[in-house]
């Protein structure tokens, strides 16, 4: 079963050495630092569509990402307009290994916290970075702020063999996904996906299961990836939200998947969770766990 986009980095993130800046120093005049090479927020890929990285001599402000083999990774701390996302990333993101993502994604969340909080919530004092570029602390009240994970449920609500899928005004052609939204304060997962699928859908569920997560680097989710069972099929949909909205069995799932041009809807690109989910309740229908 492969792994949700954006995971598998596999390295050492090595909290223990943010906190002090004489080791990290020392990780920065390793002759064998490598800088991650980021053109505004997106990755750089080399001819093999992997990550480009560079000598790490030169740069000034940077993010210490880890260890990988003991061969220190650091990112930039690049200077950009926040919420900017030119949409070539995504076939960027097409060409990319999970791992790579994984590394480019926590580089682009962190620099888009970063541009967005470039101020003191608690004085409105300027702050500055620390613990290696995994913070910001505020010189005026001595405040320390972390970068914001936001939890997002996306969900299939499945009834009688069939699963729920919608799509937003801005979707490409043909595009059906799994419904999606912002966890709210003094929620549970399980209780933003039932608020969700009322608000969005109008449909009551039940029995509401984990089924996996990913991070979300537009500009810091976490997705939670959940099935649900529907009471019932009559949908009552919120048009602000979702322009249409249909029940999909697994043949259609299938098809839509595999790409196949009889298929019911365009699916989610193989790196967006709800492909995962997706691929994830069709094997559960094959080995008895779903529907
Ligand atoms: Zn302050």
């Amino acid at each position: 079963m492969s792994a949700p986009g954006f995971t598998g980095a596999g390295i050492d993130r090595a909290d223990h050495l943010r906190l002090d800046p004489e080791r990290v120093a020392e990780l920065r005049a390793r002759a064998d630092a490598k800088l991650l090479v980021l053109a505004e927020l997106d990755p750089v890929l080399d001819a093999e569509d992997k990550l480009l990285w560079s000598e790490l001599a030169g740069a000034s402000e940077t993010i210490f990402l880890g260890l990988e083999d003991s061969v220190p990774l650091f990112a930039p701390l690049v200077r950009a307009a926040p919420g900017q996302r030119a949409w070539s990333v995504f076939g960027l993101l097409n060409r990319m290994a999970a791992r790579d993502a994984a590394i480019w994604g926590a580089a682009r969340s962190l620099n888009e916290w970063h541009n967005r909080h470039p101020f003191c919530s608690a004085c409105g004092s300027g702050t500055a970075p620390f613990r290696a570029g995994w913070g910001r602390k505020c010189p005026a009240c001595a405040a320390e702020h972390f970068p914001r994970v936001d939890p997002v449920v996306i969900m299939l609500a499945e009834h009688e063999g069939r699963v729920l899928v919608g799509r937003q005004h801005q979707y490409p052609p043909g595009r059906f996904s799994a419904l999606a939204g912002f966890v709210e304060p003094g929620e549970s997962i399980e209780e933003a996906v039932a608020r969700e699928l009322m608000e969005e859908a109008g449909i009551a569920v039940s029995n509401v299961r984990y089924v996996a997560s990913q991070p979300w680097p537009f500009p810091g989710s976490l997705m939670v990836a959940c099935l649900a069972r529907a009471e019932t099929d009559a949908l009552r949909l919120d048009a602000t939200e979702i322009e249409a909205a249909m029940w999909v069995d697994c043949a259609g799932v299938a098809a839509a998947l595999a790409g196949a041009a009889d298929a019911p809807f365009l699916a989610p690109p193989p790196y967006a969770i709800a492909h995962s989910l997706f691929r994830r309740w069709l094997d559960g229908i094959q080995t008895g766990e779903t529907g």
